[in-house]
C-alpha cells in the first residue's frame, strides 16, 4: 500500500481525487520505484494512450510487487505498442461507431451511449481504448439530444445503457439533463450505468446529490467493473452501500486478465467478496482482440477452468456468465464448461462438479 499524507476529508473528496491525478512518470516515480519496463511503457504511449491514475487507486498498490495486478491495470508497459500486440487487435471490433457519433444500437431492445472520452483511470486493457488519444472531452448538448432523439423514434429500445469513457464524471447537472430527457420517452424501461468509479474513486458516491438523482430517475442500475479482490475496499464497499440504499442494483463485469485474476482461487475469492458486500457478478468476459491490449488475452480453455472451478464452490448467484463479445458486432456469446457427458436419446450421462457420472433419464409427461 502507498499512503499519501492528507486529511481524511481530502482524501474523501472525489474532486481532489480527479484533480489530483497522476500523470506523468515523474510524478508516479514519487511513489515507487518503475520498472524499465514500464518507463519505455509511459515514455512510448504519452501520446496514444495516457496514462492516469487516481491517488486512490495508486494507493492500492504494492510498491514491492512489479506484478500487482493493480499495477497491471494501471501502469503502462512495453508491450502495449509491441508491434505484435498492436497487429494483433483491431481499434473497433465491435463496430460501435455508428451513423450517430456515440451511439450503439447492436441489440433491437437496448442502445449504448458512449457520453464522454473521459476517465478517472486509464486501465490498460480497456475495450474502447481508441478513444484515449481523443482527448478528454464530453459529448455536446447537441449530441446527446440527437442520441436522445434516435432513441425516441425507435420504440423498440427499452433499455439504454450510457457509458463512456466514465458516465458519472459528468456534473450532476448534465447527468440530471440526460436522465430527465430519456424519462421523456415512455418506452424506455430501464437506464444503465456502466461505470468503473466504484473502483477507481469510490468517493464520487458520497455525494447525496448523485445519489438523489439517480434514486429520482429509478429504475436505474448499474453495472461496474471490479477484476481483483484487492479493489474490494472499505471505500468501494462504502460507495456501493451508499448506491444499495438508494435502491440502484449494482452488477460487476469482470475482464479475464492474465497475469491480474487468470486463476480460479483470485476469481473464486473476488466473487465470494463481491456477494459479501451485495454486488452481483454478471459477466466475466474473455479479453477482447483490441488494438494495444491483446497482451493481456489468456485462452480459453483457462476461462472453462475457472468457471468449472466455481462450480460447487460458490452460490450459482456468484458464478457470473462467462462470454466473448464477437467482432463485426455480433453480440455476446455465452461459454460454459461441458457438463453433458454424452446422451442418448433422453438418457444423459452429466458430469457432478465433483466430477461424478451420473446417468440421468428426462422424460417429459404426455
Ligand atoms: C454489451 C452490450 C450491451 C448490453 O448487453 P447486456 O447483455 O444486456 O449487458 C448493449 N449494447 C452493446 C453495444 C453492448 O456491447
Amino acid at each position: 500500500m502507498i499512503s499519501f499524507n492528507v486529511p481524511e476529508e481530502v482524501w474523501r473528496d472525489y474532486n481532489w481525487q480527479i484533480k489530483n491525478r497522476i500523470k506523468t512518470i515523474g510524478e508516479l516515480q514519487r511513489y515507487i520505484r518503475l520498472t524499465e519496463d514500464e518507463v519505455e511503457g509511459i515514455k512510448l504511449t504519452e501520446r496514444l494512450y495516457p496514462l492516469a491514475i487516481t491517488p486512490y487507486y495508486l494507493s492500492l498498490i504494492d510498491p514491492e510487487d512489479p506484478g500487482d495486478p493493480v499495477r497491471l491495470q494501471a501502469i503502462p508497459r512495453r508491450a502495449e505498442v509491441d508491434e505484435k500486440v498492436q497487429s494483433a487487435g483491431e481499434p473497433d471490433p465491435f463496430r460501435e461507431e455508428g451513423e450517430i457519433p456515440g451511439l450503439t444500437h447492436r441489440y433491437p431492445d437496448r442502445v449504448l451511449m458512449s457520453i464522454t472520452t473521459f476517465c478517472a483511470v486509464y486501465c490498460r486493457h480497456c475495450m474502447r481504448k481508441r478513444i484515449f488519444s481523443h482527448g478528454e472531452r464530453a459529448r455536446t448538448k447537441e449530441e446527446i439530444d440527437r442520441m436522445v432523439a434516435y432513441i425516441k423514434e425507435h420504440e423498440e429500445v427499452r433499455d439504454v445503457l450510457i457509458s463512456g469513457g466514465e458516465p458519472l464524471s459528468l456534473s450532476n447537472e448534465k447527468i440530471e439533463y440526460i436522465l430527465s430527457r430519456l424519462r421523456e420517452i415512455k418506452h424506455v424501461e430501464i437506464v444503465r450505468f456502466g461505470t468503473r468509479l466504484p473502483v477507481l474513486a469510490p468517493q464520487r458516491f458520497f455525494d447525496e446529490k448523485l445519489l438523489s438523482i439517480l434514486e429520482k430517475y429509478s429504475p436505474i442500475w448499474i453495472n461496474t467493473h471490479f477484476n481483483h479482490p484487492k479493489e474490494i475496499t472499505e471505500l468501494s464497499e462504502e460507495a456501493v452501500d451508499r448506491i444499495l440504499r438508494r435502491g440502484i442494483p449494482v452488477n460487476n463485469q469482470t475482464v479475464l486478465l492474465k497475469g491480474v485474476n487468470d486463476n480460479p482461487q483470485t476469481m473464486l475469492e473476488l466473487f465470494r467478496k463481491l456477494l459479501r458486500i451485495k454486488v452481483k457478478p454478471q459477466y466475466l468476459f474473455h479479453c477482447d482482440p483490441v488494438k494495444g491490449a491483446v497482451h493481456f488475452r489468456t485462452t480459453v480453455d483457462k476461462g472453462l477452468e475457472i468457471m468449472r472451478y466455481l462450480r460447487g464452490r460458490i452460490s450459482g448467484m456468484g458464478i457470473p456468465t462467462y462470454a466473448v463479445d464477437l467482432p463485426g458486432g455480433k453480440g455476446k456469446v455465452p461459454l460454459l464448461p461441458d457438463y453433458v457427458v454424452s446422451r442418448v436419446g433422453n438418457v444423459f450421462t452429466f458430469e457432478s462438479f465433483e466430477g461424478d457420472r451420473v446417468e440421468y433419464r428426462i422424460d417429459e409427461l404426455t
